[in-house]
């Protein structure tokens, strides 16, 4: 995998804003300074990795969208902005099915 922050974060962002990092294992989202490698987890000191600051997290008990995001991640979309054919940047889908599909009409933009 590529650092996704090139895609996603300008050298300025960086280094002046947190970025929301995402725990899979306890469906945790903090705020840190952007990191190319994961963060440990406040909770269980797991990787925590980073995602681009327009990722809003689901509730912690959201069992289903937290699936969605990592299954997103998984396959290289890690909220960066993502056009289709018109150059409009498109919502992230927010279930399973919206999201495979997802995955597949866009994968020429995954990271
Ligand atoms: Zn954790």
């Amino acid at each position: 995998m590529t650092s996704p922050s090139r895609h996603f974060a300008t050298h300025e962002e960086m280094e002046s804003y947190p970025f929301p990092f995402v725990c899979f294992a306890c469906r945790k989202s903090f705020k840190r300074p952007y990191s190319d490698s994961p963060r440990p987890c406040p909770d269980c000191s797991g990787d925590a990795i980073a995602l681009a600051r327009r990722f809003r997290a689901p509730r912690k008990n959201a069992v289903r969208p937290w699936r969605v995001v990592a299954y997103l991640v998984e396959h290289g979309f890690f909220y960066q902005p993502v056009h289709n054919e018109l150059g409009e940047v498109i919502r992230y889908p927010t279930t399973m099915t919206a999201a495979s599909q997802f995955v597949r009409q866009y994968r020429a933009q995954a990271i």
